[in-house]
């Protein structure tokens, strides 16, 4: 299989290159060049697969030319070592629990699916440099996806004293390690300079004579194929326990997780419809609604991992419906959400059904109930982070600390050393040109 732009006129590229190069020569992003159905036999034989047989299949038809399926197999089993239960929180309501990977957010599944397949695409020369600007999260996965990995190298940008205690832990805590393959830096500034200074060093010719650099945000494909894998689970357990069902909801942010779910209902799974459940940052329901699509600088909420004006994946939706808004709004529905009434879902879950839910997770639960239209059909919202990651907005709701996951407490007694970088190029170029 190929890759191509979705504004179809970039020359089709391989695997390797669309996973390299992150985005299409034409700077759109890149789609597969078809999307593989599955057999209706096939969809019947899911309840009795298991997560790596699913993720096998889902992801074959996408690497079959350019990886051996035994590959393939260790790939998808060494990257999804954790579970991702169903859990029935209400009568019909479902939560897909994507969060317990190493740092305990969804972004787990899609950065080890993909720092497996660039690990063993490499062609065993330089060594590959992920860069990557982050806010607090996106940073820890990846860095954590990457760690060990041969021939790969990572180097993190976060604004110094600007990321949470634990998210701060979780990106230094490689920085210690002699010889190792990840390192985090803590820029003199803003996560706006952040990725002023990872533009640069993507334009600085020179600075890539020397240093193969590449990217590793939610653009790359080698992140949205996985996100399908989770989709087909979900259907495949709700099968397994004869649960009809009919809607997901899918807290989003740059898009990247929806647009993987549509590309698995488009692959034949059978799932109705989807939400699209967003925080005041609701370009998409807006655009759902009128049919004209008006980014916007992006509002600060307690769902901050979703605060975008501007959605990226976007893209791929208008790829995957022709630009036609009344065919995207036959599969999707919007769903906006304030901040009160995210604080006032995660009380009352708590209150009335013992389950806690993290913001983002919230948002989609929100998604879920505000669009059900019977009780017949179950409906499963994607759970995007664990409540421990969030324990600032959460503990003051539920009014008492909760409890941390092991991964979580052990990131917390790993934290390395801050190393400080002042937010220029120069700099950024002479640690990538040490490996320091
Ligand atoms: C990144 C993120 C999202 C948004 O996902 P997109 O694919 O960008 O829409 C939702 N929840 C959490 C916890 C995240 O980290």
């Amino acid at each position: 299989m190929r890759f191509v732009s979705t504004s179809g006129s970039a020359v089709p590229a391989s695997l390797k290159s669309a996973l390299f190069e992150g985005l299409a020569p034409d700077g759109r992003l890149y789609v597969p060049e078809r999307i593989e159905p599955w057999e209706p036999k096939e969809i019947e034989a899911l309840p009795s697969m298991t997560l790596s047989e699913i993720g096998v299949r889902v992801l074959a038809p996408y690497t079959a030319d350019d990886l051996a399926a035994s590959a393939l197999g260790a790939i998808v089993r060494g990257a999804l070592d954790f579970p991702m239960p169903l859990v029935e929180i209400e009568p019909g309501v479902f939560a897909l629990e994507l969060f317990h990977g190493p740092t305990l957010a969804f972004k787990d599944v899609g950065a080890r699916v993909m720092a497996r397949l660039i690990g063993a695409l490499h062609d065993g020369g330089d060594p590959i440099t992920i860069l990557v600007a982050t806010s607090g999260d996106t940073g820890g996965a990846v860095g954590h996806a990457f760690h060990g990995i041969p021939n790969t190298r990572v180097a993190v940008l976060y604004p110094n004293a600007r990321v949470s205690p634990t998210q701060e832990a979780q990106l230094t805590m490689f920085n210690g390690e002699r010889g190792g393959n990840v390192r985090a830096y803590a820029m003199d500034g803003t996560f706006d300079d952040c990725q002023r200074v990872v533009k640069s060093a993507f334009a600085d010719t020179a600075l890539r004579a020397r240093v193969r650099l590449s990217s590793a945000n939610s653009i790359n494909v080698g992140r949205l194929l996985p996100q399908m894998i989770y989709y087909f689970h979900a259907v495949a357990r709700l099968l397994e326990a004869s649960r009809p069902h009919d809607r997901f909801a899918t807290p989003s942010g740059n898009f990247g997780n929806l647009a993987a779910g549509l590309m698995a209902k488009r692959s034949g799974l059978p799932i109705g419809s989807f939400v699209a459940a967003t925080n005041v940052n609701d370009v998409v329901p807006a655009y759902l609604r009128t049919g004209r699509f008006e980014a916007r600088a992006s509002i600060a909420t307690i769902a901050n991992a979703m605060d975008c004006g501007n959605p990226s994946n976007f893209d791929r939706m208008l790829w995957l419906y022709d630009a036609r808004v009344d065919a995207m709004r036959r599969d999707i529905s919007g769903s906006a959400h304030h901040d009160d009434d995210v604080r006032a879902a995660i009380r009352r879950v708590y209150e009335e059904r013992g389950y806690l839910l993290d913001p983002h997770s919230a948002i989609a639960y929100l998604g879920l109930v505000a669009t059900r239209t019977g009780q017949e059909h179950a409906g499963v919202f994607l759970a995007t982070a664990h409540p421990a990651k969030f324990a600032e907005v959460v503990e003051p709701i539920v009014g008492h600390a909760i409890e941390k996951p092991a991964a979580l407490a052990a990131a917390l007694a790993a934290a390395g050393p801050v190393v400080r970088l002042e937010a220029t190029v120069d700099a950024l170029r002479a640690r990538l040109l040490t490996g320091d």
